[in-house]
């Protein structure tokens, strides 16, 4: 099959820069433990394991171990309580998941209900409703639905941030919608530039140019799950993790493939998926 990839896929810069901070953990510890996937990606996850890191889901209170923050970013309450723990933090957290903790931190600054637009389970929203004083009693809503918008109690003053790899234009909708239903709303739009450069690249070249679409990435990865959802709005789109995943009944003689990936797809995976699909 003839494919086509748009200028950008691969790691953003920030997993990059996390795995490289981990990596040189590793290379100073021998051992390192993550509080979640530092990559959405198992072999890249396997190779990792094979220096030294492993998973783990809740801060340790003893460890020698350097404990690896990742890119998604932490709560206030976590770092202290590592401090507390006497507890070698490597923090990963990615300058653009900083700056949505700093603009929730402002707002909450300046005693207003925040409201987070993204996924509520996600470790980087978790992170910013902590940030935004959830901890401390303040009120903090995670919606991710124009309807869970409309059902907002009305409130004189409040702000709204994204999670950074929220897509762009419904966090716009979504605050339109807030607005409605508040006096004065701060809207600070946080969502990820790295990510939207994706989807624009994706939704305004890539798609008008093929016939199928093969997105590369975690299906545990919020913007590749997006990215998947954006272009299976126009386009016959199939997701993967790994080029094994290629199936050569997706594809018709003559067809043309748009390859693209989510910001924490190793380089090399999009190679080989893009691989598989031209063997066809
Ligand atoms: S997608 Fe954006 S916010 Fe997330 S790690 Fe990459 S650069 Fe940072």
């Amino acid at each position: 099959m003839e494919t086509l990839r748009p200028r950008h896929t691969g790691f953003c810069f920030g997993v990059r820069d996390a795995l490289a901070l981990t990596g040189s953990a590793l290379d100073s510890s021998g051992d390192a433990a993550a509080l979640g996937q530092v990559v959405h990606n198992s072999r890249a996850l396997e190779a990792l394991e094979a220096r030294g890191l492993r998973q783990i889901k809740e801060l340790p209170t003893k460890s020698r171990v350097p404990v690896v923050i990742t890119a998604h970013g932490a709560t206030p309450e976590l770092f202290r309580e590592a401090a507390a723990s006497g507890l070698q933090v490597v923090d990963t957290t990615c300058p653009l998941v900083r700056r949505v903790q700093n603009h929730a931190r402002e707002l909450a600054e300046q005693d207003l209900p925040v409201v987070i637009v993204g996924h509520r389970h996600h470790q980087e929203v978790i992170g910013v409703a902590g940030w935004a004083g959830s901890g401390d009693g303040r009120e903090v809503t995670v919606i991710s639905s124009l309807e869970e918008a409309d059902a907002l109690p009305y409130r004189e003053h409040r702000g709204i941030v994204s999670q950074s790899t929220f897509p762009q234009p419904l966090f716009r909708e979504i605050a339109e919608r807030v607005a409605q239903r508040t006096g004065q709303l701060e809207v600070r739009d946080t969502t990820c530039p790295v990510v939207n450069q994706r989807q624009r690249e994706a939704l305004t070249g890539l798609l008008d140019q093929v016939d199928v679409v093969v997105v590369v990435g975690g299906r545990n990865s919020a913007n590749t799950v997006a990215l998947a959802e954006a272009c299976a709005a126009r386009r016959p789109t199939h997701h993967v993790e790994s080029a094994e995943e290629i199936r050569p009944e997706w594809f018709q003689k003559g067809q043309r493939v748009g390859i693209t990936s989510g910001t924490s797809t190793p380089g090399w995976v999009v190679d080989e998926v893009e691989e598989a699909c031209r063997d066809i």
